[in-house]
């Protein structure tokens, strides 16, 4: 039987650490979906579609990795999926009380899925798609924690934006 998994994530945008997650996880199940989440209440920098593309360009080497985008509950998008596992990643003790509150949350909601956690490179451990962009926008250095694509797409949001 073949195991689906979804990596679910804002992808705003998409770092190093969030390919070092999905590389490991489609080296262990046979299909993995990364899911951009539209959401709707949290002020995206990028839209779903620019997440959804930096993803596709920045994984189009892992031939086992799709990516798709979703809104509403997690649990029934990965069964509508007919997924049986969620990945997570996890740098540091401070996600792990969000990430474990989300995993119990999601065993109520659907328990035939399972959540599995992958701890990220210690070169990621500190790198989120927020600070990514902050930096960025204050001129600092960001090429170490994202793709060529991804760096100029943060060029031109910020070029337009100033
Ligand atoms: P969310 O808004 O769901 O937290 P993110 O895009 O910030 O979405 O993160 C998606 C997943 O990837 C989360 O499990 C997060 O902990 C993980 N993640 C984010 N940055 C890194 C990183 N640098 N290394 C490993 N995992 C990461």
């Amino acid at each position: 039987m073949k195991i689906r998994a979804v990596y679910p994530g804002s992808f705003d945008p998409i770092t190093n650490g969030h390919i070092y997650i999905a590389e490991r996880a489609a080296a262990i199940f046979d299909e993995v979906i990364v899911s951009v989440l539209i959401n709707e209440r949290k002020n995206a920098a990028f839209s779903v579609n620019e997440r959804c593309e930096m993803a596709r360009e920045t994984l189009s080497h892992v031939k086992n990795i799709k990516v798709d985008s979703f809104n509403g509950l997690l649990a029934d998008y990965v069964r509508q999926q007919e997924a049986s596992v969620i990945i997570r990643g996890l740098r540091a003790m401070s996600d792990f009380e969000y990430e474990f509150q989300m995993a119990l949350m999601n065993r109520k909601l659907a328990p035939e899925v399972e959540t599995f956690f992958i701890v990220t490179d210690p070169r990621y451990s500190y790198v989120s798609s927020s600070s990514v962009r902050e930096i960025f926008h204050f001129g600092g250095t960001v090429q170490d924690f994202v793709p060529e694509v991804v760096f100029n797409k943060l060029r031109e949001l910020y070029t337009k934006h100033t």
